[in-house]
């Protein structure tokens, strides 16, 4: 359709300068004039009414043109535009329609659960899995809080910790044997996409081979006990047939002792990983538990004389297992003896600041290359396995540290340069750490009141 507005106001001119002579013919210009504009005005309002009318009262499936959009070429052209942008939507839309349903149809044949979930934590939609997996039921559950419906405290506590890095394993709330992983992702306006897989087989797997390690560990420690019972007293034996002996004995008796040391890390991570509630749990003294390894440093050093020192804060306690500590910060304390080169120095730091406690090992010793350092808290990895035995290392010191640390909510945080040395802290949140005069004052205000 043609542009219609020079028609428009060449006919509006004309108009106007055919009742401007007919005024003028009657000595009334002005008047006839003011006649014919407030004619035109309210006929291009009754119109700008109808149309408004017409869009308010919704528009018929197949709608002819209107009578009143009929009778002006501008209001033709007008409802013309509109039906074009009406058509143009109604194909935009179906076409969108036609994707979200594909969309849909994808999402719902996928084997995860994903809930959409505005700011406020309310269901926005989820897929055919997230029924299956976490019960949610369509209709009814959406526009409710997911913490109405996934009440497990750990689910609220990470829903609200804003960790988008870790995921959180935890059974399904309408069947206990489904072992789900559940992840966050932020996406779109303050939007969050919760996806939970299910990891029941990977879980059983999982216990299967902890069950496996904690039970070969124990089944072999009572023989290994009374093995190296007998090779102690085969050894001390002064027998003179012993004496040719002596030499193999020894070297049988220290490798029963490192076999033992083996179990004992893997029972230790066994226990950390399946029965880890179970661990008993008390203020733990730090500071004169750090005093007697770094003389156990010095005596494990012996002639190699390292220089130990220790800048700890004798008032910081903490919260947490006393063997699973003393286990972690030995090994660590005791590594860096092991990894540094004679007359070396070696720092134990212990403080706290307002993130919570820290225990840090530095050395300058030979440092871990930097491609050795994702992999090195593994059970069993060592940068160099024969130097590693040699120097009476077992391989599980540093995932004990890790798992310990697990345990107690903390982290394992290991910086190294090759030639430089290493440093090894040992985070704790805040709420594990105590005063030991503030825990002695309430020790005898229990006793007091007891
Ligand atoms: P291991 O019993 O073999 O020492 P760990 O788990 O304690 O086992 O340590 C793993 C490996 O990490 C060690 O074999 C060693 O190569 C390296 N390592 C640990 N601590 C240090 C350190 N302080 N300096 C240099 N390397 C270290």
């Amino acid at each position: 359709m043609n542009n219609p507005w020079p028609g428009l106001i060449g006919r509006m001119v004309g108009s106007m300068i055919a009742v401007g002579l007919v005024g003028a013919i009657f000595n009334q210009l002005f008047l006839f004039l003011f006649i014919f504009t407030l004619g035109c005005l309210i006929w291009q309002l009754l119109h700008l009414y109808y149309l408004e009318r017409w869009l308010r009262e919704g528009i018929p499936a197949d709608p002819s043109c209107p009578r009143f959009l009929r009778s002006g070429a501008v209001w033709q052209w007008l409802y013309k535009r509109f039906m074009d942008l009406r058509s143009r939507s109604r194909k935009r839309k179906r076409k969108v329609s036609r994707i979200l349903k594909q969309f849909q149809t994808a999402a719902a044949a996928l084997p995860d659960a994903i809930v959409v979930l505005h700011e406020d934590d309310t269901v926005y939609w989820f897929n055919g899995a997230a029924q299956r997996l976490l019960g949610l039921r369509s209709v009814r559950d959406i526009g409710l809080t997911i913490t109405t419906l996934l009440r497990a405290p750990s689910f609220v506590e990470f829903l609200s910790s804003h960790n988008y890095e870790d995921s959180l394993q935890l059974s399904s709330p309408i069947n206990d044997s489904v072992m789900l992983s559940v992840r966050l992702r932020p996406y779109g306006k303050k939007r969050r996409l919760l996806l939970a897989t299910d990891i029941t087989r990977i879980h059983r797997l999982e216990q299967i081979r902890q069950d496996f390690v904690a039970n070969v560990s124990h089944e072999l420690r009572t023989p290994l006990t009374v093995i190296s019972g007998y090779l102690e007293t085969l050894r001390d034996s002064d027998h003179p047939c012993m004496e040719q002996w002596h030499l193999p004995l020894q070297r049988m008796h220290q490798q029963t002792h490192r076999m033992m040391y083996i179990i004992e890390g893997l029972l230790m991570i066994a226990r950390l990983e399946t029965h880890a509630e179970g661990l008993p749990q008390k203020p733990v003294a730090v500071p004169s538990m750090l005093a007697v390894l770094a003389e156990e440093a010095s005596t494990l050093s012996g002639d190699r004389e390292h220089c130990i020192q220790l800048e700890i804060d004798s008032q910081l306690w903490i919260y947490g297992c006393e063997q699973a500590l003393r286990s972690a910060f030995s090994n660590l304390v005791f590594n860096a003896v092991r990894y540094t080169p004679a007359g070396g120095r070696i720092i134990i730091r212990w403080y706290a600041d307002a993130q919570g406690a820290h225990l840090e090992v530095e050395d300058n010793g030979e440092g871990i290359a930097p491609q050795h350092l994702s992999r090195i808290t593994e059970r069993f990895y060592r940068v160099d396995r024969d130097r590693a035995r040699e120097r009476g290392g077992t391989g599980l010191g540093l995932a004990i540290a890790k798992h310990v640390m697990n345990h107690h909510n903390g982290k394992l945080v290991i910086v190294s340069r090759v030639g430089v040395g290493s440093l090894f802290a040992c985070d704790f949140p805040l709420e594990y750490c105590l005063q030991a005069s503030c825990w002695q004052s309430m020790k005898e205000l229990t006793q007091e009141l007891n």
